[in-house]
């Protein structure tokens, strides 16, 4: 029978953890984790996903810093707001919600954010560490996704993995991190040819597409793993949940598999910038004459 890699525990956990931590942050040093989201647009459902992080946020004792911002921004006027957000000494992570309205040139303003404060890995500055196996903020989807597949004890190494998405914030971070863990990695998108045939050579598959029920059973090599990374309209992912799980070894649900886990990294992420810059500021204190 297929095992439910469900991702609502675990990401609790990870959420009690970072709330301890930032509550031992705040106690030692007075320090405050804070988030600032910057929401260009007025699209409902990026109000709602920034929304949600906020609450989440707040649960775990991390402020958090509301930049809205009219769907008419220029790519200037978004990377003036987060340099200024980069310079601020209270905020420690920047989360700018994806995607941004079209007028606007995203890689730029990813960019605009200071490296310390990307808790949301999405500079090219995160990108080269999580390419190069060293340490540093990931992507918080794909971060998830590894941290899930850990705790379920699937066998990564030498496994084929098939990745069905290379977005910069999902499919292409999500095979660099499997390389790390010493999968083989393949990677498919849409000019992909024979698509099916690519899946059902895969131990593990990731699904980024952002088309519901597109991944279907007979695509699936039987005991394959399955993580379904898509969310689509009425609770629905990029995976044939009923067809998979016929021949999935694991899956994860969706809502309760992916999902939560990318909150539960963006927050700890959060967490881990506070300490690391509430650190360096204690050194550059100590070093004042
Ligand atoms: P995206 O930027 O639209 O990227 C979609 C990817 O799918 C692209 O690389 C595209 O290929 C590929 N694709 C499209 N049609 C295809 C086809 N017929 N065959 C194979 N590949 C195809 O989407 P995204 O931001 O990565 O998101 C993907 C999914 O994950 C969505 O359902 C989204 O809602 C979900 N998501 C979930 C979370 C979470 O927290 N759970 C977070 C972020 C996103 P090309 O590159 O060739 O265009």
């Amino acid at each position: 029978m297929t095992k439910l890699m469900i991702g609502t525990d675990l990401a609790a956990e990870l959420v009690a953890k970072a709330a301890d931590r930032a509550r031992v942050l705040q106690d030692e040093t007075g320090v405050q984790p804070c988030l600032a989201t910057v929401l260009v647009g007025d699209d409902p459902a990026s109000a709602t996903y920034v929304r949600m992080k906020q609450n989440r946020s707040r649960k775990a004792g991390i402020a958090s810093r509301s930049i809205v911002l009219p769907a008419e921004t220029t790519t200037g006027e978004l990377v003036a707001e987060l340099r200024k957000l980069s310079n601020d000494p209270a905020v420690h992570g920047i989360l700018l919600q994806h995607p941004v309205p079209a007028q606007i040139d995203e890689r730029a303003a990813f960019e605009a954010i200071d490296p310390a404060k990307d808790v949301d890995g999405v500079t090219m500055h995160a990108f080269a560490a999580m390419a190069f196996g060293e340490p540093g903020f990931r992507s918080c989807t794909p971060g998830g996704i590894l941290r899930l597949l850990e705790a379920y004890d699937v066998p990564i190494e030498g496994a084929h993995a098939v990745v069905i998405g290379r977005s910069p914030i999902l499919g292409k971070p999500a095979g660099m991190l499997l390389l790390a863990s010493n999968a083989t990695v393949t990677y498919t998108h849409s000019r992909t040819r024979n698509l099916p045939e690519i899946v059902r050579t895969a131990d593990i598959v990731v699904a980024a597409v952002g088309m519901p029920n597109f991944v279907r059973g007979d695509w699936l090599k039987p005991g394959a793993v399955v993580v379904d990374a898509g969310y689509n309209d009425g609770n629905v992912g990029d995976v044939h949940f009923d067809e998979a799980a016929a021949v999935a070894s694991s899956i994860t649900p969706v809502p309760g598999g992916v999902g939560p886990m990318t909150i539960a990294l963006l927050l700890e992420q959060t967490v881990a910038a506070a300490e690391a810059q509430s650190e360096t500021a204690v050194h550059s204190l100590a070093t004042l004459p």
